[in-house]
């Protein structure tokens, strides 16, 4: 499963406790809540299921037999999750066996067996169904939005914008709503499903594609197999009208299900595929071991991805066309971070949501191990950094492993995702690259087909190592929060010794008060050489004194960026920042000094300005553009341009060339007049770098922006909306309103500035008689806070314009009322303090 974004910090009120002198009934003193793994009284071994669908009505008919075996002790009982059914028939072997008595509620049913079986026995139980998955209560996450479990996408086909799509999600436990099934991570099962669906429908589900049988009705059923046991959350079904490509990897097939106009893309949306199955074979040490690999997108997904075993779901976000995708790492990504639960989560599972850090740390640090092998160690450090900074942000802490979590899904967070991997790179750093993979090899053959807990992973690294490492799996798995360092230094001339003081400062609930923490420490002398120092840190504040022959310029501790830590240089000069940024390989490490030096010269525009300047030569892509962004609104000397030119021209960044060409088009220069012609003429360059250029053409030639974007009017891309407004704005035309008005919402930045004032011009110069309604439709964006600042910012600016530039217009009262309910509804600091400046 790969979350999305955070959308929302929520705020909490102010909770004030006092303390009250009470004696507490022992009677009332009971332990916490504990969410173990699910006891297993009976065994599902395999389910045989027929299935078929009312779409207009949003119900499934089943009809299933379940082979189960008592899983220790004898029973004569057997209870299968069954989320909003109603049962016609529960049989004994089959549709013809004897009825057994049965009762259930709207998550259960209870069947009695009839006679007591023991764990020699198996034995099969029928059941006639219908699955209402639409009813019952409702529940979800952030990073998985429902529970439904099955989902019909545009069910009475009243929508022309979506296809009618029928399509399942099972994690955490929802496979239940359309299957009667024991709906727990730590069950494993194989199975076999005939899907009914109309004839036009392609369908998808786990395991090997089988056989099809048209029948008299219109409709089709495909028989599909998966023959390896997996855990019942993964189990999908999926069907609508869709392109299928098809290819294969080392005799396995693969297959990409997209909407058929994106079928000259499925290559492209699923990146990298086959090149991602080889690599994840390799470093595992354990071949892909399923049969297939078949990824799809489907309509509203209620997450980002779900790794349902070899048929992995993903929202339609990704559906995007070959030059949208250029440049965009976040597809591959996904890609990668769903193929490697093909490891961790769907071959060795998580026993209970309480670990689930096992499936999906492991995930999201695919996605570090992808970038680091396919794009080098600095662009995956920077997602690293990301990742870490996300889970700084996920607060309340609490311990990976939680087994006393409120609800279930409340286990999706930045902790099991982001702490997780950043875990793994640390244990990974910490052992070694050779240990660390070959422990997992072990752990994965050890645990294979089983789920698993977190001191199994332990124990495999113990095995493979000989090393005890329970030390590092309490404190940085079963403990919450991370270390706080405040680190100072001082050298010793008489005795040649830096005297390097460090404190751990954290606190909080199940936080350690002293962390364990085995580190590097770089020691830079006036050469910029570091001279790196291994140290160990095991009390809340320690000295360490080190023999150096000259004075340090700089001293960094963990110079790699490894630890989950914060780590603060209350002392720090900027001339030690600015040696740490010349000399340091590492990207934390320079990506920190960065800030700090901008930071230091917050109130010396001049100097601050000098170093953006010198970010522009920085051999990583993010300071290059930081540099460009901070020179952006600044004045700039013909040499600055003259390099910006060059980053727009020949950067090997997309992003880079984007902002720099962003400088260029708003200069109004014509002498980058052919460089943004060769911009636009590169059908290789993604629709953001092409739509920077068009700005250009549009300042400075409207007729030939008009032929090179009769073309693009389709393409939802910010710059192309904006190059677009201009023109429109150049030879203003009432029949344009209408573009600006769909598309106010889709831009952002700098450009929202642009694309709101060419509406504004093109409805003041051609359709004097829509100003009402334009205004209103800006006021509506600048007081409603689910619109981005920039958004109220720019919608805002543009009636402060107005009342500016007219000195007696009967719109101005309205404007002006309309400014002071913007003043009174803004909430951001920021904005609030620039609308105090502006009006
Ligand atoms: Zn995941």
């Amino acid at each position: 499963m790969t979350e999305n974004p955070p959308t929302e910090v929520r705020q909490l009120d102010e909770v004030v406790v006092k303390a009250k002198k009470v004696e507490k009934d022992p009677a009332k003193i009971v332990l916490p809540p504990f969410h173990g793994a699910k006891r297993l009284e009976n065994d599902l071994i395999h389910t045989h299921l027929d299935i078929r669908f009312d779409i207009p009505n949003q119900t499934a008919h089943g009809k299933a037999i379940l082979t189960l075996r008592p899983y220790f002790y004898p029973t004569d009982e057997l209870t299968l999750d069954a989320k909003s059914m109603k049962f016609h028939a529960v049989k004994l072997n089959g549709p013809s066996g004897p009825s057994l008595k049965f009762h259930n509620t709207d998550s259960q049913i209870f069947i009695d067996l009839g006679r007591t079986y023991s764990r020699q026995d198996t034995y099969k139980v029928y059941l006639d169904y219908t699955a209402y998955p639409t009813k019952g209560p409702k529940g979800g996450s952030d990073a998985i939005r429902s529970d439904q479990g099955l989902y019909f996408i545009d069910p009475n086909d009243t929508d022309p914008e979506k296809p009618t799509e029928i399509w399942t999600q099972g994690e955490t436990e929802s496979n239940s709503k359309w299957v009667p099934t024991i709906d727990a991570p730590n069950e494993r099962q194989t199975h076999d499903f005939a899907i009914t669906v109309p004839a036009k429908f392609k369908t998808l589900s786990n395991g090997r594609f089988v056989r099809s049988h048209d029948n008299s009705d219109g409709t089709r059923t495909d028989y599909w197999t998966m023959d390896i046991p997996h855990a019942p959350y993964l189990m999908m079904i999926a069907a609508g009208d869709y392109a299928v490509v098809r290819d294969t990897w080392n005799g396995k097939p693969i297959a990409y299900y997209v909407e058929p106009k994106y079928k000259e893309y499925a290559t492209d949306i699923f990146p990298h595929t086959k090149e991602l199955l080889s690599f994840f074979s390799q470093i595992t040490g354990v071949p892909y071991p399923w049969p297939k690999y078949d990824q799809i997108v489907v309509r509203d997904f209620v997450s980002g991805a779900m790794e349902n075993t070899t048929a992995v779901v993903f929202h339609e976000s990704v559906q995007k066309t070959r030059r949208e995708l250029i440049g965009d790492k976040s597809n591959e990504l996904i890609v990668a971070h769903e193929m490697f639960h093909h490891w961790f989560g769907d071959y060795v599972t998580c026993e209970s949501w309480a670990n689930i850090t096992l499936n999906e740390g492991f995930a999201n640090y695919a996605e570090y191990l992808w970038l680091e092998h396919k794009y080098g160690k600095e662009e995956a450090d920077h997602h690293l950094l990301d990742e870490l900074e996300g889970y700084f942000g996920d607060r309340p802490y609490h311990p990976l492993i939680d087994h006393h979590y409120r609800d279930r899904e409340d286990m999706f967070d930045g902790h099991s995702y982001n702490k997780g991997g950043c875990t793994l790179h640390m244990l990974r750093k910490m052992v070694g690259d050779e240990a660390f993979f070959a422990s997992l090899k072990r752990y994965l053959t050890e645990h294979a087909l089983s789920p698993v807990e977190v001191d199994e992973l332990r124990m495999a690294f113990e095995d493979q190592l000989g090393e005890d490492l329970e030390w590092f799996f309490d404190q940085w798995y079963k403990k919450a929060g991370h270390p706080e360092l405040t680190v100072t230094h001082r050298y010793d001339n008489d005795t040649q010794t830096l005297i390097l003081t460090i404190e751990q400062t954290q606190k909080g609930l199940r936080v350690p008060e002293v962390f364990r923490l085995p580190m590097y420490v770089d020691i830079y002398n006036s050469k910029g050489q570091a001279d790196r120092q291994f140290i160990e840190m095991n009390a809340r504040k320690q000295v360490f004194r080190i023999a150096v022959d000259t004075e340090p310029t700089v001293v960094e501790l963990d110079p790699e960026g490894t630890l989950v830590a914060q780590i603060e240089y209350p002392e720090r000069s900027p001339i030690e920042w600015q040696e740490l940024y010349n000399f340091s390989p590492s990207y934390r490490s320079r990506k920190y000094a960065i800030y700090a030096l901008l930071d230091a010269y917050r109130d010396q525009p001049e100097r601050q300005l000098r170093f953006a300047k010198t970010l522009l030569d920085d051999r990583f892509w993010e300071f290059r553009q930081l540099g460009l962004y901070l020179l952006q609104s600044a004045p700039k000397a013909p040499v600055t341009l003259h390099k910006i030119a060059a980053l727009a021209e020949n950067d090997s960044s997309v992003d880079v060339k984007a902002v720099a060409l962003q400088i260029l088009a708003r200069t109004g220069e014509a002498k980058y007049a052919p460089l943004f012609k060769k911009i636009a003429e590169n059908k290789d360059l993604p629709y953001h770098v092409t739509g920077q250029a068009l700005i250009g053409i549009t300042n400075l030639d409207p007729k030939l922006a008009a032929k090179y974007l009769q073309d693009l009017e389709d393409v939802n891309e910010p710059a192309i909306l904006v190059a677009m407004g201009k023109l429109y704005a150049s030879n203003p035309d009432p029949r344009h309103l209408a573009f600006f008005e769909k598309n106010l919402r889709n831009v952002n930045g700098f450009d929202a500035l642009d694309f709101y004032s060419s509406y504004l011009t093109t409805a003041f110069q051609a359709a004097p008689g829509k100003l009402g309604d334009l205004f209103r439709k800006l006021k509506d964006i600048a007081t409603d806070m689910t619109a981005t600042p920039d958004q109220r910012f720019s919608a805002t600016k543009q009636m402060v314009d107005f009342t500016r530039q007219v000195s007696d217009h009967s719109l101005l009262p309205t404007v002006r009322k309309y400014l002071a309910e913007i003043k009174e509804k803004e909430k951001l600091p920021d904005l609030k303090a620039a609308y105090s400046k502006m009006f």
